[in-house]
């Protein structure tokens, strides 16, 4: 049922899009007409002017035949740049990638094609189906701004499936992490480099100190810890009385996010005070960690679809936010599903025609499931 030519043309049309986060008006204005032609009821939020954005969210709902409860099937609308004038080019082994310098933007493109092509699918094969709602956010990439302006009240589904990981289709993510990023200034004493560098406090120097001191990396199985830019000092002939550190925590525990982020912020302020400095650590969450149960009806769900497909059905942690994160807080049941997605954020992104096809036939699957 699904059509790889129909399906690579949306796939090729929406990609054409420039939709850098903030800047979805356009491909958001594509994917409403779509809907509309399909059917599809279509709400857009307020989350544009809530973000300083060009579009809001997209809302859609189709009612069903059968009266069972609808499924939720989510994409992003945004890519990560270089995003302009993207094209694709297919290898002879069926492998799309970028044609020029660009992202291809299969993350999250692929999500969007296969949704779209599920659904007109549907429609022409007059098959009864369940109600099916459809989220489409703006600025997912930047920490999920976009979701976080929606208000989740909204959504009537109480499952969700994201289109937007990475990996082989049929695989699809349960767990997720709390991240939460931090800055820390350290303020020294500023003084000239070779008249009297004994009267200056060397901020750099301290804030090396901290660095050193801290664990970066895989802290144990569930946390990671990263300093990632260092910024500091004004001329080779000043003592430097700042330096500014930041970085990132993850951890499928949120409680041991937060422990980890108080002990570096004592490490930290406890090597400034030995050097007469000062640091200033400001921090910011920007996904909650959840685990969707293995055995829940989404789960399952899953499974069952992924097994009448052929596909491996493998239900994996993932170590990437998505709005999946708060979906799941809301108490809607979700799991990230992977999508014809491969080295994303990258220039050697790239999707393949078997994939995408795999990925189109889940969303319809999912939305001819019948429990
Ligand atoms: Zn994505």
């Amino acid at each position: 049922m699904i059509d790889t030519n129909r399906l690579l043309s949306l796939f090729e049309k929406l990609i054409s899009f420039d939709s850098p986060s903030f800047s979805e008006r356009k491909i958001g204005d594509f994917v409403t007409q779509q809907l509309h032609k399909l059917g599809v009821s279509v709400w857009e939020d307020g989350a544009a002017e809530e973000i300083g954005g060009q579009c809001g969210n997209l809302l859609g709902f189709l009612e069903g035949d059968l009266t069972l409860p609808p499924l939720l099937l989510c994409a992003h609308l945004d890519t990560v740049k270089p995003s302009h004038n993207k094209q694709m080019q297919i290898s002879k082994a069926g492998v799309i990638t970028s044609a020029g310098e660009t992202v291809l933007g299969a993350d999250d493109c692929a999500g969007i094609a296969s949704i779209l092509e599920a659904l007109t699918a549907l429609k022409a094969s007059g098959l009864p189906h369940r109600p099916i709602e459809l989220l489409f956010t703006v600025a997912e990439e930047p920490y999920c701004r976009g979701v976080q302006a929606l208000d989740l009240s909204r959504i009537r589904s109480g499952e969700a499936y994201v289109f937007d990981l990475a990996g082989p289709v049929g695989t699809a993510a349960y767990q997720a992490p709390t991240i939460l990023s931090f800055t820390s200034v350290f303020t020294g004493r500023s003084a000239h480099a070779g008249f009297a560098p004994e009267q200056g406090i060397h901020a750099i120097g301290v804030a090396a100190r901290a660095v050193a001191a801290i664990p970066c990396g895989r802290i144990d199985g569930n946390t990671t810890l990263n300093i990632g830019t260092i910024i500091g000092g004004t001329a080779n002939n000043v003592v430097p009385n700042c330096c500014t550190l930041t970085g990132e925590i993850r951890s499928y525990s949120g409680t041991a996010a937060m422990k980890l982020l108080a002990d570096i912020t004592q490490t930290m302020q406890k090597i400034a005070k030995e050097h007469g400095a000062k640091a200033d650590i400001s921090y910011s969450v920007h996904v909650a960690a959840y685990r969707t149960d293995p055995e829940s009806a989404v789960a399952k769900r899953f499974k069952t679809v992924c097994s009448e497909l052929g596909l491996p059905g493998h239900l994996v942690p993932t170590f990437g936010g998505s709005d999946n994160n708060y979906l799941t807080q809301k108490g809607i049941q979700g799991i990230v599903v992977a999508t014809a997605m491969n080295n994303c954020h990258s220039t050697r992104e790239y999707t393949t025609i078997a994939e995408l096809e795999h990925a189109a036939r889940l969303a319809l699957a999912l939305m001819l499931s019948k429990e």
